[in-house]
């Protein structure tokens, strides 16, 4: 067969491209080596992840804010198996709809290992061994990536585990031990801290998330060890092991202290790799970058004219939401367009409670390129709907530019930031000053009135509510 693209991985980045390239009118086929469309972000991902975070919420404010809130409940327990079931058929769901999408589009879907012949043809090779072969004008690389591991420690998947088996654990761990304090351990770790684990992070840097705004990690780890997280930092892993049902971690500090943590599982999360195993990308003559990146130039495309990438197999953060930008552009630059992607506004979320979401530059950042800026903030503590809520954790903090007020970055933790993050993503599309937001009437009572005062200190420090 012969089509107008062929892309390879039905990731997030992969059938968002497959449907705009439909759209545009193009001839379009999608090869995906599982059964199940949606790459990682549907089947052990963004999806599963959230379903067993906002699980785990339900049963953690059951537990522990009900009775303050006047409900009182007896006998709350935890029925693990319905949890991942239902996390199960919450993805089952997702995924068929990504192949109904494939269907209405009229994509034709080839399951199957895909990997180039050359730079048109790609070979599928099906599960029962048979092979499909196509070629296309375009195709797009959209592999994704997998779970990196630390060298020294076996990945058992039963003991020793990535997220893929945390997402689907048959017992609620007694004491389970994270290495690296970044979104998967901290989101992971959460589910099972509130189901009631022990959860010990053992994180090399000296702070988690620790390539977010500074202010965030500290205002995270605050609330993460009321939730009964003990936290290890500055420690660099230098051993673990699973024996029967036990597994030791060894790790030291910088100045060579040593600890050994002994828990019930071991969950690995410190970063993901792009994917390009036996993908042929040297018979089509790709170059991958020195970090095993598919290397692209602005229009993402590779240093083979026709083949493009996409997602986490390239450069840039790894989140479904730039992989799905990057392929509806991608698909506009074959039609001929001119798309655009602002890199700066895309967002970051951490889905703990509270939860945490960012977008633009960072202190840090800011603080590097010697930019003049000004900081506002407003704790929810001062906020009306978060006492209402009970949800008075953290804060919001707006970085705008000396002298015109321009919003260069915008920092949250607390109650639904994950949303409310996409108006400050809005501002900075439009190049809002602060003074622009915080002069914008915003519903009362709001925790999106957060920003509005944030920006106000940030702007004039004047934030009207306390
Ligand atoms: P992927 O989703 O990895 O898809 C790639 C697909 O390509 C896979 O299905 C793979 O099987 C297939 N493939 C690979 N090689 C071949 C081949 N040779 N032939 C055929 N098929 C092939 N991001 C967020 O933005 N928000 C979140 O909340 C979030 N939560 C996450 C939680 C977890 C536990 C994890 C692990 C990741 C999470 N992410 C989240 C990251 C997100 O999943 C990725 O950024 C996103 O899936 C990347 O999309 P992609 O299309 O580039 O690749
Ligand atoms: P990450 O990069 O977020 O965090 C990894 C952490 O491990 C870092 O803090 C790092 O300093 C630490 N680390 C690295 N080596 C270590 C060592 N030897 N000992 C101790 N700590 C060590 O990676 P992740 O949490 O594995 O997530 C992978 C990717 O998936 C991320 O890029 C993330 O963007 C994406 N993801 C996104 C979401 C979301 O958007 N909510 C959720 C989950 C995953």
């Amino acid at each position: 067969m012969n089509y107008d693209v062929a892309i390879i991985g039905s990731g997030p980045g992969g059938y968002v491209a497959a449907i705009r390239c439909a759209q545009l009118g193009m001839k379009t086929a999608i090869i995906e080596r599982y059964n199940s469309l949606g790459g990682t972000c549907l089947n052990v991902g963004c999806i599963p992840s959230k379903a067993l975070l906002d699980s785990s919420e339900h049963y953690h404010n059951a537990a522990t804010n009900f009775s303050e809130h006047g409900i009182e409940l007896k006998n709350l327990k935890v029925n693990l198996a319905q949890m991942i079931k239902r996390k199960a058929d919450v993805v089952k769901i997702t995924s068929d709809g990504v192949a109904f999408l494939m269907k209405k589009n009229k994509i034709d879907v080839y399951t199957g290992h895909g990997s180039f012949l050359d730079s048109k043809t790609i070979e599928i090779k099906k599960d029962d061994g048979t092979v499909d072969k196509i070629s296309a004008a375009k195709i797009i690389i959209a592999t994704g990536s997998k779970p990196s591991f630390l060298p020294g420690i076996t990945i058992d998947k039963k003991r020793i585990i990535t997220s893929t088996e945390a997402l689907k654990l048959e017992e609620i761990p007694k004491h389970l031990i994270v290495i690296g304090g970044g979104v998967i351990g901290l989101e992971l770790g959460s589910v099972y801290a509130r189901l009631g684990s022990k959860v010990s992070v053992v994180e090399f840097m000296d702070a988690i998330i620790p390539t977010m705004d500074r202010t965030l990690g500290k205002e995270l780890q605050r609330s993460l060890k009321k939730l009964g997280f003990e936290f290890y930092l500055n420690h660099k892993v230098t051993g673990a092991s699973a024996k029967g049902k036990e597994v030791t971690l060894t790790a030291e500090n910088k100045k060579s202290e040593k600890v050994e943590l002994k828990g019930d599982y071991c969950l690995v999360a410190v970063g993901r790799k792009p994917y390009t195993e036996n993908l042929g990308l040297e018979k089509a003559g790709v170059k991958l970058d020195d970090r095993g990146r598919v290397e692209v130039d602005e229009y993402l495309e590779s240093n083979i004219k026709g083949i493009y990438a996409i997602g986490d197999v390239i450069k840039g953060p790894m989140l479904a939401h730039k992989a799905e930008d990057e392929g509806v552009f991608v698909a506009e630059v074959l039609a001929g367009q001119k798309p655009h992607i602002n890199y700066l506004t895309i967002p970051g979320v951490v889905y703990t409670w509270p939860e945490v979401a960012s977008v633009g530059f960072t202190e840090e950042q800011l603080k590097e390129k010697g930019a003049k800026y000004k900081v506002g903030s407003f704790p929810f503590r001062a906020s009306g709907r978060a006492r209402a809520s009970m949800d008075i954790d953290g804060l919001v903090k707006v970085l705008a530019d000396e002298a015109t007020d321009e919003i260069l970055g915008v920092h949250m933790i607390g109650p639904r930031t994950a949303d409310m993050i996409a108006e400050a993503m809005v501002a900075m599309e439009f190049r809002a000053s602060a003074e622009d937001i915080g002069r914008m009437c915003h519903p009362h009572p709001t925790f999106s009135e957060a920003l509005k005062d944030a920006c106000l200190d940030a702007s004039a420090k004047r934030a009207l509510q306390i």
